[in-house]
């Protein structure tokens, strides 16, 4: 196995508050609200051929979900974009992923946090296939989780928040130490959700099918999936789907900014084979995303 190298001790630049900061000296305190309270809201973006996909959308949600945790980020949407640009360029990046992060500081210590200051830095780096690429294009194995999505009467289920990934990881490991890619998701209703950072679609009988989704993220890449499947002609249903339904359906791919479009083999013991329509929607979104391509298809 490669060796690791960690996150912290990596050459480049993290932008933060304001100024690009040497990557090593780019900390926080230990006593910083988010760390203990959750208080904190991400996004993950990427960039190909050094432009960034949907960067608006992406700026757009971060200041949403500080909202939602009831906090205001200094910056606009368009200095967060700017500020994403210039990460990117000072890491001489073109193709990468992006991390914008806000969080409550240090001002506080305990649950109330009015006085908190308000922090946002962004880090970008070389980040390939979420899954790796061979695995990628016969499907990935993906098990089914015990955690299931909160209730939006639980938690805040439409913001990017750090706090909402806690069971995803427990559940990524869990997949994993089951040899398995990722783990699906139920919400607490018991209906199909999404997985530990992707959306899901599945097919039958040449109609897509993908969950409503109403206690999830609605993510950047199932939106523009879901509008090339209907560029293409295809039928989208947003709707709830049971797991008593999995068995009835003949292809599954997940989506995300990290996933892209990534098909599945296999949900626990359903099996699915990546078919035309998987194959066509990873074509189209790869065309979209990267610059180059997408003026070549024109
Ligand atoms: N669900 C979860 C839990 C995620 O973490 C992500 C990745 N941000 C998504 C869905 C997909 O969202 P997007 O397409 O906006 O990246």
């Amino acid at each position: 196995m490669a060796e690791i190298v960690p996150f912290h001790d990596r050459d480049g630049f993290i932008w933060m508050d304001g100024q690009l900061v040497p990557w090593r000296e780019a900390n926080i305190h230990i006593l910083t609200h988010a760390l203990h309270y959750g208080s904190a809201v991400f996004e993950g973006e990427r960039a190909y051929g050094g432009e960034i996909f949907k960067l608006t959308e992406h700026s757009q949600r971060l200041v949403d979900s500080a909202h939602i945790l009831e906090f205001e980020l200094p910056q606009s949407v368009a200095e967060i974009d700017q500020a994403c640009r210039e990460t990117i360029a000072a890491n001489k990046l073109t193709d990468c992923y992006v991390r914008p992060i806000a969080w409550r500081g240090s001002e506080q210590m305990g649950v109330s946090a009015q006085k908190t200051r308000i922090h946002l830095a962004i880090a970008a780096w070389d980040w390939g296939s979420y899954f790796p690429m061979e695995e990628r294009l016969k499907g990935i194995r993906i098990g089914l989780a015990k955690y299931r999505r909160p209730d939006p009467a639980t938690a805040p289920t439409k913001a990017k928040a750090a706090g909402l990934y806690m069971i995803c990881t427990v559940e990524k490991h869990r997949a994993e130490r089951a040899g398995l890619a990722d783990a699906l998701m139920l919400d607490y209703r018991g209906r199909i959700a999404e997985c530990t950072g992707a959306n899901i679609f599945l097919v039958k009988d040449g109609v897509i099918h993908t969950p409503d989704p109403d206690c999830f993220l609605d993510g950047i890449t199932r939106r523009t999936v879901i509008a090339l499947a209907k560029k293409r002609g295809y039928e989208v249903r947003e709707r709830a789907i049971l797991p008593d339904e999995l068995a009835t359906f003949s292809e599954c791919f997940i989506t995300g900014t990290a996933a892209e479009v990534t098909p599945v083999s296999a949900i626990g013991d359903f099996t699915f084979k990546p078919g035309q329509i998987s194959e066509a929607l990873l074509g189209d979104y790869m065309s979209l995303v990267q610059p180059d391509k997408k003026l070549a298809a024109e």
